[in-house]
């Protein structure tokens, strides 16, 4: 397959004027100017299109995407702990299926191609995989908090599910959910789980900061309640649990962050371990401001998430990055349009262990490309990726098309 566009912005090299990309068998094979390009048999021309790579979204729950403004933003991070719960309460096995999917359908319509997702239904996890197109890094969620519940036996369980099962096109990590949800030696068992991807919810919300680092507020007090052992709070990060656990390494994506100080940002940076921001998110929830800038200058891999559709102040809103780019660039004035992209796609791409086959168009790269429309208006193609509203024109995943499912359904 050879495909002509207007433009092509591969990610990791300038953008191309009247470019061209080909695949065979799902993967790229070259890409370079038109001018220069041989054997023309058979090409396609997308005209006036920019052609770029699939946008890779490192966390989200797809299960929420029928949640969208069910939740109004909450005066506490508790108080939308107690909402959810009660909201997943009221949810039967056909609206999660619906959810789901739903929200994979969004995603590809508008842009995303791979997905880091938080799954929680292992039971229904294998169907929805096989009715999606969508690349899925599946994160098992795992929640372990109480006294009387055996660590090593909830991890020898889950070892034995992942063994088993996997995601047609993408991979299988674990989530051990948050520093709150998770006692001191099951983090330690996770810190077994070897050669595998995982996230973590950290430090997002003022409540957890309060809980770890001077043992009281409102969290901790939930959770005392709740009867976990709160021995591991005080005087002490949210982060330092997965620390001791030997969590932190190029294979972890943390996410939030928000309340991470710079003794933090310092041990994440010397693991090379991954920080995902969630800005519509962080906006829902009226926090802290994000540490973007020191990251950036200790050397994280940082990218973006949409997280949950749950989380977001305009109920309309959609499972989609370019408004996260666009909110981000909005509150992080002197990022380069470039640096806000790569947080959408090659930076996820390696935090997820896929650098150099998603995430950029390259020989080698896996064909998940999206087209969208030129705008002659603004001069800078980076700009015009972010400036990007509504569904994509084209998406295609290891080579396949899905236009026409899209059009139909998302408009
Ligand atoms: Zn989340």
């Amino acid at each position: 397959m050879l495909l002509r566009a207007h433009c092509v912005y591969p990610v990791v090299g300038l953008p191309i004027e009247d470019g061209y990309v080909r695949i065979i068998d799902g993967q790229i094979v070259d890409v370079g100017l038109w001018s220069e390009c041989v054997d023309r048999n058979e090409y396609q021309d997308l005209g006036e299109v920019l052609l770029m790579p699939g946008l890779v979204n490192a966390h989200c729950h797809l299960e929420y995407t029928n949640l969208a403004g069910a939740i109004p933003p909450p005066e506490s991070f508790t108080e939308w702990i107690q909402a959810i719960i009660e909201k997943k309460a009221g949810i039967d096995d056909s609206s999660f299926r619906q959810s789901w999917l739903e929200g994979a359908r969004q995603a590809l319509a508008y842009g995303t191609t791979t997905i880091g997702n938080i799954d929680t239904r292992c039971d229904m996890l294998p169907s929805l995989w096989e009715l999606t197109p969508l690349r899925i890094v599946s994160f098992i969620e795992s929640i372990l908090f109480e006294n009387d519940r055996d660590a090593s036996e909830f991890v020898g369980k889950l070892k034995e599910w992942l063994s088993e099962n996997k995601p047609p096109h993408g991979k299988i990590g674990v989530s051990p959910h948050a520093p709150y949800t998770t006692k001191p030696d099951f983090l330690q068992e996770c810190g077994v789980l070897l050669n595998i991807p995982m996230t973590m919810h950290i430090a997002e919300s003022s409540e957890e900061n309060q809980m770890f680092r001077d043992g009281r507020g409102d969290m901790w007090e939930m959770f005392c309640e709740t009867g976990r052992d709160v021995s591991d709070c005080g005087g002490r990060s949210p982060l330092d649990g997965a620390i001791e656990a030997g969590l932190l390494d190029k294979q972890m994506l943390l996410v939030h962050g928000n309340y991470l100080d710079s003794h933090d940002i310092a041990a994440i940076a010397k693991s090379k371990t991954n920080v995902v921001h969630c800005p519509r998110s962080h906006d829902y929830f009226r926090h802290r401001v994000f540490p973007a800038h020191d990251m950036k200058y200790s050397g994280v891999n940082l990218c973006l998430g949409t997280d949950s559709l749950a989380t977001m102040r305009d109920s309309e809103s959609k499972l989609e990055l370019f408004s996260e780019m666009r909110l981000f660039r909005d509150n992080n004035p002197g990022w380069s349009s470039s640096n806000i992209i790569e947080m959408v796609t090659i930076n996820p791409a390696k935090a997820l262990g896929m650098e150099g086959e998603i995430g950029c168009l390259n020989t080698g790269a896996k064909a998940d490309l999206i087209g969208l429309p030129f705008d002659t208006t603004i001069n800078s193609v980076e700009e015009m990726i972010i400036e990007h509203r509504g569904p994509v024109e084209l998406v295609m995943v290891e080579g396949q098309s899905f236009n026409e499912v899209n059009r139909a359904s998302c408009i």
